[in-house]
């Protein structure tokens, strides 16, 4: 079985900072290269596996040659359909990637919508 892509080397070697640092294209990229390292960032049909494709440049879409389904970056993720910016997916993965004792979901949330914390027991 292939190794998650949460779990991918790309994944673990990206820092908060890093993120910060990124434009809007080249987070994208960043996620891109993340998500399909098993084929170097060379993106593939989730549905069938193709790596033939088009890609709809003004949508960021890729459209599959073999069944003609449409998929973005996120596609078949758990970030699938998130309204979130992807450079806040990133910011996610970074900070689930460099936890070295996890990270708990709520303070995951304040971390990557960038609100104060009102709880110091949960930091
Ligand atoms: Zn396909």
């Amino acid at each position: 079985m292939a190794q998650h892509f949460l779990l991918a080397k790309a994944a673990r070697t990206l820092s908060p900072a890093k993120v910060a640092r990124l434009s809007d294209d080249a987070a994208w990229e960043t996620f891109k290269a993340i998500r399909w390292e098993a084929t170097e960032g060379q993106p593939f049909c989730p549905r069938c596996g193709c790596l033939k494709h088009s890609f709809i440049a003004t949508r960021k879409l890729f459209k599959c040659a073999g069944c003609r389904h449409q998929y973005s970056v996120t596609s078949g993720t758990i970030f699938a359909s998130r309204k979130l910016p992807i450079r806040d997916h990133l910011l996610a993965i970074a900070i689930f990637a460099n936890g070295a004792k996890g990270h708990s979901a709520l303070r995951l949330a304040r971390d990557v919508r960038g609100e104060a914390c009102t709880d110091d027991t949960l930091h």
